[in-house]
């Protein structure tokens, strides 16, 4: 394993490992956790090398948000990666300094499509220009073959694709399924942040997500699902919302013929939980 602290480093890897390989990369902002491992492991199954970044990204931080209290735990974090099976392939640690993402007097801020403003947008308005931006960055500097991403967080991956499928059309961008705790609720960084009654409650999301989801073919018509989940929504003040989308397009679905994507948001005191199921 490599862990290369700034872009010099990797950049010397890359001149020198010859360029002729593929190069597949894991965005993380650390605290490492199983399902971070899950996209590593994917990476380095389909490319010559596999790549995990390290980087808590001050852009995609709202103010009043957790930039300061977000969980660092760089050294715990290698020994969790360093016992990922590698099958003998290159596996790099990229943990850089803000100096190597946002370089003296850097003003290429890039703005995420129109969809970034809805769900998770509409709480956290910049959010997701400070993705964009920090992922547009990591293709500049590491030239990924592929980029792994959770679809955990849904309305992200479908940005970054379309980032990616203006700015980078040779990378290509690779969902990766929801992992989660055996009680159901999909594992999060900031699960760290709640008590062990708050993750029982936590569980109201994935419950009410399953109800929806098994639900659906019940309802004939599209006016009658809105309604049962509008009523659910309702029914408990910590959901900021629940909403039935294009799975592609992220647009509000118009008949339930189409591949429907249930996002959620639950909230247990400041902490903002995400999670999804697709139809
Ligand atoms: P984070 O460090 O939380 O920004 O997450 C880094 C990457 O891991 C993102 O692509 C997330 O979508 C992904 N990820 C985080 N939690 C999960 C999960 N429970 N299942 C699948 N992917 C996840």
């Amino acid at each position: 394993m490599k862990v290369f602290k700034s872009n010099k480093e990797y950049i010397n890897w890359f001149e020198e490992a010859g360029k002729n390989f593929s190069i597949g990369i894991a965005p993380t902002m650390g605290n490492i956790h199983v399902a971070h491992l899950s996209l590593l492991q994917k990476a380095i199954e389909e490319n010559d090398v596999g790549v995990i970044t390290i980087y808590v990204n001050p852009t995609q931080f709202g103010e009043g948000e957790d930039f300061d209290n977000y969980p660092r735990t760089f050294e715990d974090d290698l020994e969790k990666i360093s016992k990922l099976e590698t099958a003998n392939k290159e596996l790099i640690v990229y943990a850089p300094s803000e100096e190597d993402i946002y370089p003296d007097g850097f003003d290429n801020f890039l703005k995420a499509g129109s969809i970034a403003n809805e769900l998770e947008g509409s709480v956290r308005p910049t959010h997701f220009d400070g993705v964009v931006t920090v992922v547009n960055r990591l293709f500049e500097i590491l030239k990924p073959t592929k980029a792994y991403f959770g679809k955990k967080d849904y309305q992200q991956l479908r940005l970054i694709e379309k980032m990616a499928n203006e700015l980078h059309p040779n990378v290509s961008i690779v969902g990766m399924p929801i992992i989660r705790e055996s009680s159901g609720l999909a594992m999060s960084s900031r699960n760290n942040y709640l008590n062990d009654d708050q993750k029982s409650q936590a569980l109201i999301l994935k419950k009410t997500l399953d109800e929806i989801k098994n639900s659906v073919k019940e309802f004939k018509d599209i006016k009658t699902l809105n309604n049962h989940v509008q009523s659910l929504l309702e029914s408990d003040k910590r959901f900021n919302y629940i909403s039935l989308r294009n799975q592609k397009t992220l647009a509000e679905i118009s008949s339930i013929k189409e591949d429907i994507v249930i996002l959620g948001n639950f909230q247990i005191g400041n902490t903002r939980l995400l999670d999804n199921l697709e139809v």
